[in-house]
């Protein structure tokens, strides 16, 4: 028998900024054993209370460009005029070590992690309303007007995305939201095809 473990879920969950995607996932992987979130590259300068090697790897532009040349990256995109990017060689290796990622990037990075890995399992996550999304991008913001302009315009677009999703999950109340998400993590890792190897030994005892 192989001692290698049952490769790991990928999950990713996209949503328009400010969302709380963030908030929600930090405590999501708190809750389920065994999930963990990945690190994304960014060429965006790092924020006050942002640490490089946990918040995000930081990187500058030209060392970004220079791995997507090199084919480094399962997805990337730019948004709001940054580079974000997911490591192939990291996602992989994690996944082959049995451990459940997931991946909080936009919706262009969900389109591509989809197309080169369509077992993903891709979560959408809506805020109540766009008025509450407005709230929550001016409360955390210190950006001026026209960045925040620049964010709810894209939500607008984001949120047309919807449909390309396998799960949609509201951010109204956080713990309910954090328990929906668990909930989906826990079906998938239920699934027959998931749980196949590991069943048959019951089913051979019958
Ligand atoms: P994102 O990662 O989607 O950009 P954040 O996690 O930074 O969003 O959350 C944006 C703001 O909304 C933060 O101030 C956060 O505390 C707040 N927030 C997140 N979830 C909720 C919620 N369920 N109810 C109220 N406020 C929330
Ligand atoms: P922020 O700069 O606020 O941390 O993130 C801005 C946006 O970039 C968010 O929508 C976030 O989901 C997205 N993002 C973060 N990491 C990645 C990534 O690795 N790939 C992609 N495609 N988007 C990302």
């Amino acid at each position: 028998m192989s001692n290698n473990p049952a490769p790991g879920l990928l999950f990713v969950v996209s949503a328009p900024s400010a969302t709380g995607k963030t908030t929600v996932i930090e405590q999501l992987v708190q809750l389920v054993p065994g999930l963990k979130m990945s690190r994304s590259y960014t060429s965006r300068p790092r924020r006050e209370g942002e640490t490089d090697g946990v918040d995000y790897n930081f990187v500058s532009r030209d060392a970004f460009e220079a791995q997507i040349a090199a084919g480094g990256f399962l997805e990337w995109a730019d948004v709001f005029g940054n580079y974000y990017g997911t490591s192939w060689h990291e996602t992989e290796a994690r996944l082959a070590a049995g451990e459940d990622l997931v991946l909080v990037i936009d919706v262009q990075g969900a389109r591509q992690v989809r197309a080169a890995r369509p077992e993903t399992v891709a979560v959408f996550m809506l805020p109540p309303s766009f008025a509450v999304l407005e709230e929550r991008l001016r409360k955390r913001s210190s950006e001026p007007e026209a960045a925040m302009a620049r964010r709810l315009a894209t939500a607008r677009q984001e949120v047309s995305a919807v449909d390309a999703y396998d799960y949609v999950v509201v951010n109204d109340v956080l713990e309910r939201c954090v328990g929906e998400l668990a909930g989906i993590v826990m079906a998938e890792r239920a699934k027959l095809a998931r749980r196949r190897a590991a069943i048959q030994p019951i089913i051979d005892s019958f």
